[in-house]
């Protein structure tokens, strides 16, 4: 059986993973337009200098002969139902089983100006911000303009933009406060913004008080219920009101990284491909293609009419379940989403969780969160990476 696997992110990776010897007895192929795997919950780590370049990046040459598939390195334009072909760059490749996971881009929602704000969905923008924030500070940048260069506003008080203005004030006023004159120190201003009129809304009431309460300790100034309507290159416009920033970081949406299709498929409002309780791809009559499935950022599954998440959390159990389906295509299995629990990092060393319903926090719960990602990491040797730069981190202050 000839198996194609769009993506090698949480839900194409994992996938490989769980099918395990089936893929002696099988050929399969992934496509990813980059050459690696990208550990993205580690990427705020990284963008602050707690954990490197390489431990969050696992080139697929890496793995390929443990997990078992050949690479193809290129950017799929186009998938054919049809036909049972995939086109990607100039080749066209067909398959018999085809898995869809291409993931999420950042969604901007159409914002004058876009073009000025950073991001960090993917390695190359993380690194551009990451950068960018380290010169600001080594190169004295804001000698051209206090204001504009030690403000960062971050836009979206979902997960992400909470867990990275938490662990950007670590790294400014406890990390790099010994390097930065008080004059500087006092000048610099973290700003989280928000359309809704709370953060966190997908967590528990528990987590979303005890975040707040702990970002407002860290001096982070949250703007709630306000909406961005301009970004420019040294400022962000919320309606009326105007901020001098040379830093607008977009965490704000992201919407699916859909290729042209043709053949008859479900799409959702927001573009993600509808799936059956198999994780198979629904075809207009609600009925699913046997030999298409979809899972991760980019899938819509239904439960109990709500969506899941867009997480990695829900990428590696669909894929769990996926994998099962293939390897028994006349006995598959139903996918039903068990929740394992939340942890949001509000720095290096506070972090706050709802894991079976139980609400924790502090130190403990931050390393917890670093462990989990530990024990999450495909391979081995990164394993290792990620372990010395957590405690070089921790003992020596190494700022990578
Ligand atoms: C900063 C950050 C922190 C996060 N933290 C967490 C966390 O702590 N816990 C959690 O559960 N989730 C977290 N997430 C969410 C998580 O990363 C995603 O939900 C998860 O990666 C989804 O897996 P996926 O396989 O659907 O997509 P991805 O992992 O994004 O993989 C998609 C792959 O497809 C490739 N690709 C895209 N388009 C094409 C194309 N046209 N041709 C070829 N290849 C293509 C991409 O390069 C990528 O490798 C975080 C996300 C970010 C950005």
């Amino acid at each position: 059986m000839k198996i194609l696997i769009l993506g090698g992110g949480f839900g194409g990776i994992y996938t490989l993973k769980y099918l395990g010897k089936f893929l002696n007895k099988n050929e399969v192929i992934l496509v990813n337009d980059n050459e690696y795997f990208l550990f993205t919950p580690l990427l705020i780590d990284f963008v602050c200098g707690f954990v490197s370049e390489e431990a969050v990046r696992v080139y697929f040459k890496e793995i390929s002969k443990s997990l078992r598939f050949k690479f193809i390195s290129g950017k799929v334009n186009k998938i054919d139902l049809n036909k049972k072909l995939v086109y990607v760059n100039q080749e066209e490749i067909n398959y018999e089983i085809l898995v869809i996971c291409l993931g999420a881009e950042v969604n901007y929602y159409n914002i004058i100006g876009k073009e000025n704000c950073w991001s960090l969905k993917r390695l190359d923008s993380a690194l551009k911000l990451k950068n960018h924030i380290f010169e600001i500070f080594e190169k004295e940048k804001y000698k051209e303009n206090f204001d504009e260069f030690l403000t960062f506003v971050i836009v979206g008080g979902g997960a992400t933009g909470v867990e990275l203005v938490g662990n950007l004030s670590d790294l400014f006023f406890r990390i790099m406060k010994n390097k930065i004159s008080k004059k500087v120190l006092e000048r610099i201003r973290i700003i989280l913004v928000e359309g809704k009129n709370e953060i966190l809304t997908q967590f528990s009431e528990k987590m979303r008080k005890a975040a707040l309460l702990k970002l407002k300790e860290k001096g982070i100034k949250l703007i709630l219920g306000k909406i961005v309507t301009e970004v420019g290159e040294n400022f962000v416009k919320l309606g009326d009101e105007i901020i001098y920033t040379r830093t607008t970081i977009w965490t704000a949406g992201i919407k699916a990284n859909l290729p042209e299709i043709i053949g008859d498929f479900l799409k959702d409002n927001s573009g993600r491909l509808l799936v059956n309780e198999n994780l198979q791809l629904l075809k207009s009559n609600s009925e699913a293609y046997n030999d298409v499935f979809c899972l991760g950022d980019i899938a819509c599954f239904l439960e109990n009419q709500r969506q899941l998440s867009q997480s990695a959390q829900v990428a590696t159990k669909q894929a769990k379940v996926l994998a099962f389906n293939i390897k028994n295509l006349n006995n598959k299995k139903t996918f039903k989403y068990k929740h394992s629990g939340d942890i949001i990092s509000l720095g290096f060393y506070y972090a706050v969780a709802q894991i079976f319903n139980i609400f924790i926090s502090g130190f403990f719960v931050s390393l917890l969160k670093r462990f989990i990602y530990l024990v999450k990491m495909i391979s081995f040797p990164h394993k290792i990476k990620i372990l010395e730069n957590l405690i070089s981190f921790l003992f020596f202050k190494r700022v990578l």
